[in-house]
């Protein structure tokens, strides 16, 4: 990243890991398919295999289990189709804050989808997820992102898992957020998969992962070819997998002190902004995401501020588009428009220093300070 910039943007994607570079450009330069059979063939499987084993161990779950995929978009497509296709599963149930990658292939799986409430905290509301799941006997794919991706509200998977097991009902967790920020552990989790995404902790994009417990029948939805054990055709992107399991393999080391930076930062926000707010702030949040608003400083406006001030961030949810739009989770907490307009994300890690988010917060309180006063000028 450019030394003259501060990267306040985790969440949309890390930034590269050294030890992923080195992994990525290795597999890059030695080439080879690793579906062939001579020596090169063998190398590039090599780095495939390595890498299963890296994300396996990252998450606690089988190496069997793990099917590479190009991205977590894919993951959570590939939970969702493949699950009514191989489980037989004719009825979804999913959390109305999840990420389009769940919420759009859900709806147009063909199947009942029933979309449930969370609080105004962001957490899934367990009477609503309750109600769902009595109000049909049909197999189910209960599917629940374990951190949002906006807020970074962490959900009592637990809880979920109790309550569904009561009821035939499969369960899939989007760990794109969580894996690499909080300790991610799939065998105590309890659930049926997971996805897992390279770019947002520190691997390269173009490789994501599902990640499935024994027994789990998948029908693949990419054809053509037996790669992943017929679980996802298609040549294997063997660089973007290795930087992956390299990431992965150094996650664990990265996540002390980035908790206690960001409420220093959120500290030092409320004491020169007192009118801004921390949404999410009394649920459990990744320790590196803060989603903040200031009444009246539209976030279209700050975001393009703060950049020009040298510093990345981004309004509710990055948009694939480009595009500001309408935050889906703020609006299904409740939040009202006017006040949903003017959220922004703040997401940090592991190269965010104590001093980049003091000039943070002083160019935040002058970025706002010189909007209100351009409001209160043009009023008078
Ligand atoms: N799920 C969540 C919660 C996300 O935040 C994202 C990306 O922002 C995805 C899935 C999609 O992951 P990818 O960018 O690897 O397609």
């Amino acid at each position: 990243m450019n030394a003259s910039r501060t990267y306040l943007d985790y969440n949309a994607t890390a930034p590269l890991r050294p030890q992923a570079e080195a992994a990525f450009v290795a597999a890059l330069r030695a080439g080879g398919n690793a579906s062939s059979v001579h020596v090169e063939g063998r190398a590039a499987r090599g780095f495939v295999e390595r890498a299963r084993g890296q994300v396996a161990a990252l998450v606690n779950a089988p190496v069997t289990g793990v099917v590479f995929t190009s991205s977590g978009t894919e993951a959570n497509n590939l939970a969702i189709a493949g699950a009514i296709g191989g489980e037989g599963v004719t009825r979804l149930l999913v959390s109305s804050i999840e990420h389009p990658s769940v919420l759009e292939p859900s709806r147009g799986a063909g199947v009942p989808v029933r979309e449930i409430a969370v609080t105004p905290q962001g957490c899934v509301d367990l009477n609503d997820l309750a109600s769902a799941l009595a109000e049909s006997r049909d197999r189910a794919l209960l599917s629940v992102m374990l951190a949002n991706n906006e807020t970074g509200t962490v959900q009592h998977i637990a809880e979920f898992v109790a309550v569904a097991r009561e009821h035939d009902v499969l369960i899939h967790v989007d760990a794109v957020q969580a894996v690499g920020k909080i300790d991610v552990d799939f065998r105590e989790l309890g659930v049926d998969m997971i996805s897992v995404s390279s770019h947002k902790l520190g691997g390269p994009q173009g490789a994501g992962a599902l990640v499935m417990r024994e027994g789990i029948k998948l029908q693949a939805q990419m054809l053509g070819g037996g790669q992943e054990s017929r679980r996802r055709a298609g040549t294997e992107n063997v660089a973007a997998i290795a930087g992956f399991g390299a990431a992965a393999e150094t996650a664990a080391e990265f996540t002390s002190g980035v908790g206690d930076r960001r409420d220093a930062m959120e500290r030092a926000i409320a004491d020169q902004l007192p009118q801004a707010k921390v949404l999410c702030d009394e649920a459990a949040r990744l320790p590196n995401t803060a989603c903040l608003l200031v009444p009246g400083v539209p976030a279209e406006y700050l975001v393009i501020a703060l950049d020009l001030e040298g510093f990345a961030v981004s309004s509710g949810s990055a948009c694939s588009s480009g595009k500001v739009a309408r935050s889906h989770v703020l609006t299904a907490m409740g939040i009202d428009d006017a006040m949903a307009e003017c959220a922004i994300r703040v997401s940090i890690g592991w190269e965010t220093s104590e001093q980049d988010l003091q000039r943070f917060v002083a160019a935040l309180a002058t970025c706002c300070e010189r909007k209100m006063s351009a409001v209160a000028e043009a009023a008078a």
